[in-house]
């Protein structure tokens, strides 16, 4: 039989490879991003209660309306807007989902996407899955700053989509109000749409703001906004989160959405709404994720790396060009095989492997293993 891949250069992601390399030679997983706590033991009631309460068939194909009415009161007491409940937000499976369905229902053959690099590993598959021709513009390391001329160099009336991602992973660095309001500009000179994914949206330290699209009145109005329930309460298994639109692209989106999971898990949504009463389960975890970056840090503090305290998401950055000469890869399999930490080598968060001899760890482990694994790469 023949058969012509529609993913000719795509292998597995790396974040499945890396935590396999970590199982197989036990290693400290600080590769894939999850936590190593639980989630919420009254979250984890709340869903067995709706399960026993009977939640258990098909939802609303855009969310139980409960949960969408939680989710556009958060919206509104955190960023002073308003979204309507009903027309402008979609339960999805994830935030891999709903960026996939942006795409998928946004993008035609042949247009120009702007993504900017390093970044995350699903949104090149989609574009190309849909015909869309990505253009590249890397961020500035070693802080990953934005380049706006460079940017608007790239953009043309060919652009019909901007990929936006803060906190951004892998980098850590957060978008500034003055970089939203350069964004704001080029959006209504070249009239593209935004895609904005916002999972670490409560993941911001030092006192920083998270900005979101949806509070820049030019960007909201042509904007999805992506975001993860499993970022925010330990629960990335679960596969939940949402996307928040205007009431046009939202009924595009959904167009999409019903053949791709229909309707997602109900008795998790019933729960999740009862669970969104409390405002505190998700504003203490900048607190919470700033003091394990800082145990990280600080059980790094002898160690050769190259660190800059990252700003946001619950990943830091480490260099190691005055450790070794290996590329990224080779240097995170030795890692994982003889200093026993797995992390993921930032090289795969760009299209031509651009590698500046960055790795990622996450930090949303117990201050135990941080431990651990801050002495391990001490030894380096
Ligand atoms: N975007 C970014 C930047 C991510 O790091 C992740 C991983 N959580 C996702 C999207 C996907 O989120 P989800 O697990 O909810 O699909
Ligand atoms: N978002 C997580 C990360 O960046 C992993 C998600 C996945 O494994 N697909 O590590």
């Amino acid at each position: 039989m023949h058969t012509t891949s529609k993913l000719p250069n795509t292998g597995t992601s790396i974040f499945a490879v890396m935590s396999k390399l970590a199982n197989e030679v036990g290693a400290i997983n600080l590769a894939q991003g999850f936590p190593d706590f639980s989630p919420s033991t009254t979250l984890m009631r709340l869903v067995n209660e709706a399960m026993v309460e009977g939640h258990n068939q098909y939802a609303p194909m855009p969310g139980v309306p409960a949960l969408r009415r939680c989710l556009s009161d958060k919206i509104s007491r955190l960023y002073n807007v308003t979204c309507d409940p009903d027309s402008e937000i979609t339960i999805t499976a994830g935030a891999t989902q709903a960026l996939y369905t942006a795409i998928t229902a946004l993008i035609k053959k042949g247009d120009e996407i702007l993504v900017i690099e390093p970044c995350y590993d699903s949104y090149l598959p989609a574009i190309e899955l849909n015909g869309g021709i990505p253009v590249f513009v890397k961020l500035r390391a070693p802080r990953f700053e934005i380049d706006w001329d460079e940017i608007e160099s790239k953009l043309s009336s060919r652009t019909s989509m901007f990929i936006m991602n803060t906190p951004h992973n892998p980098t850590g660095a957060l978008w500034t109000a003055s970089d939203m309001a350069q964004l704001s500009r080029l959006a209504e000179k070249y009239d593209f749409i935004v895609l904005s994914d916002e999972v670490y949206e409560h993941l911001v330290f030092e006192g920083a703001n998270h900005e979101t699209a949806l509070k820049y009145p030019a960007l909201k109005k042509r904007s999805l906004v992506c975001f993860s329930f499993g970022k925010v309460f330990h629960n990335t298994g679960w596969k939940m989160g949402y996307c928040v639109a205007p009431e046009k692209l939202t009924a595009e989106f959904r167009k999409v959405h019903q053949f791709l999971v229909f309707s997602c898990n109900t008795p998790v949504q019933h729960a999740l709404a009862n669970f969104l009463d409390d405002p505190n389960e998700y504003l203490s975890l900048n607190n919470f994720f700033e003091n394990k970056r800082d145990v990280l840090l600080e059980s790094l503090v002898d160690s050769k790396f190259d660190i800059i305290p990252t700003a946001g998401t619950y990943f830091q950055l480490l260099n190691y060009s005055s450790i070794s000469d290996l590329d990224d890869m080779s240097f995170c399999e030795r890692l994982a095989r003889e200093h026993g930490v797995a992390a993921i080598p930032i090289s795969y968060f760009y299209h031509d492997r651009h590698d500046d001899r960055f790795i990622r760890l996450c930090f949303a482990k117990s201050d135990q293993t941080l431990r651990e694994a801050g002495k391990l790469l001490s030894n380096l």
